[in-house]
């Protein structure tokens, strides 16, 4: 049987702190327990956002917490051409349009459909896409991209899970409501979710699935805040004829008031804890690892 393949894929857009620790270290005992790969790889897409300075942290945080990956480290932003090929395979099958709205049209739209009667947001809480781009008429679409208008391409969901209906995955974790075993996909629910931005030629969704394939990851690990965003990723797995992995979905470390960590508190970040004398092994009892 070829190994297992695990990987950790952190956004270098700031600090690793103990939910980081928790999700590597995880990964890491796993691919020892069955003779695995661990992976290490940077989801850095965002140019504004994502740091070298960042990148290099991470490596020294993971390796103090005694983690060793695979070399070279994949960096997504070196890519780009990758997820455009897979973006245009979406669009041979007439999934993809584009949509020219800015941040304040959409925003102004969901406000008047808010107005009108509720409007249904994605497992994120985020509104779905309210524009009507899909509708547009070629001749307006040439005109608008003709001009130079930036635009965002967009996953036409309806046509999408006609075309792959019923799709679930095996999940072997705990994600919400979920105790593990087999789970329905609803991409349906994130509605027409943004496969290019348009100051950057891909998206998260679409990143980590070209990449999870292309690296052969057999299980992934990570937290169960992007549990339902494995419905997306179900999606376009079929639709790009890659195949699915495992999922994992593992609980979220919270601090002592039951929130969610955050990049930008120093009060968890590794880096902070390291200063202060904890230990390696301290980590690992800190985020309830035996
Ligand atoms: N890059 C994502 C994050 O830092 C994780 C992606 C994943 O594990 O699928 O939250």
């Amino acid at each position: 049987m070829p190994p297992s393949v695990f990987r950790f894929a952190p956004s270098p857009n700031g600090y690793l702190h103990l939910g980081h620790a928790y999700s590597a270290l995880l990964n890491f005992d796993l691919a020892r327990e069955r003779g695995g790969r661990f992976l290490l790889r940077m989801e850095d897409i965002d140019a504004t956002r994502c740091r070298t300075e960042f990148e290099s942290a991470i490596q020294e945080d993971l390796a103090w917490l005694g983690l060793t990956w695979e070399t070279p480290v994949r960096r997504q932003s070196e890519h780009f051409a990758l997820y455009r090929e897979a973006v245009e395979k979406l669009a041979g099958l007439g999934l993809i349009y584009p949509a020219f709205e800015s941040r304040a049209e959409i925003a102004r739209l969901v406000a008047q459909r808010e107005g009108e009667a509720s409007w249904p947001r994605d497992p994120d809480g985020a509104p779905l896409y309210p524009g009507v781009a899909k509708s547009l008429a070629p001749e307006e679409r040439d005109r608008l991209i003709a001009q130079g208008t930036p635009y965002a391409l967009r996953l036409d969901m309806a046509a999408a899970c006609e075309l792959v209906p019923d799709l679930t995955w095996t999940e072997l974790g705990e994600g919400p409501g979920s105790e593990g075993g087999t789970v329905l996909a609803r991409p349906e629910a994130w509605g027409d979710v943004i496969l290019a931005r348009k100051e950057t030629p891909t998206s998260y969704h679409l990143s980590v699935v070209v990449d999870d394939a292309l690296q052969g990851v057999t299980e992934v690990v990570r937290g169960c805040d992007l549990f339902w965003s494995t419905s997306v990723h179900l999606l376009l797995q079929r639709l790009l004829g890659m195949p699915p992995p495992l999922y994992r979905h593992h609980r979220l470390v919270t601090d002592a008031s039951g929130q969610k960590l955050s990049k930008s508190t120093d009060a968890t970040a590794l880096r902070q804890l390291r200063r202060e004398g904890v230990t390696p092994s301290d980590i690992r009892l800190l985020v309830g690892m035996p």
